[in-house]
């Protein structure tokens, strides 16, 4: 007999971009993103790191300070990691991130060819940075969905994941 209570394809990418964002080294923000092609296949995985070469323990991961010793200067965020790491062309396919893009990762997301971006947090939508984003996929034509009834939670030893 067919399982019932298997998840849907948007519950499993969602799922692999947040099982990729426990990658993350960043103590204060894990963002995990997952891109997938019009046939349902994941063509791209990123979350957001120190450059490849650029040591995870000699780079800084604090928030706070000028602008060379704070990560923001160095970090590769997740939409980017995974539009670096695909191999294929990305027109027309789709991107589940755990947090919504912001502008430096939408301008890429267009550029890629990307048409639609499926996210679960948005935490930072009044900000200039996501009204932005908002702005340049308005333009561009990205559709823009808030994935509702996430239920997929992961668990490591380090415990389970706060429902978002
Ligand atoms: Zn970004």
């Amino acid at each position: 007999m067919k399982r019932e209570s298997y998840i849907g394809w948007d519950e499993y990418f969602m799922g692999v971009a947040n099982l990729s964002a426990h990658r993350s080294k960043d103590d204060t923000s894990q963002v995990g993103a997952c891109i997938v092609n019009q046939r349902n296949r994941i063509v791209g995985i990123g979350y957001n790191g120190m450059p490849y070469g650029c040591d995870d323990n000699e780079f800084p991961w604090t928030r706070e300070g000028g602008f060379l010793e704070t990560k923001y200067a160095y970090v590769v965020h997740a939409e980017a990691n995974a539009i670096l790491n695909s191999s294929t062309d990305l027109e027309g396919s789709r991107i589940y991130v755990t947090l919504f893009p912001c502008n430096e990762c939408a301008k890429l997301i267009i550029q890629s060819g990307i048409k639609e971006v499926i996210y679960l947090e948005d935490k930072y939508h009044d900000s200039d940075v996501f009204k932005a984003s908002r702005k340049l996929f308005n333009a561009a034509g990205v559709k823009m969905t808030q994935l509702e009834h996430y239920t997929v939670r992961i668990t490591t030893n380090e415990g389970t994941d706060k429902p978002l």
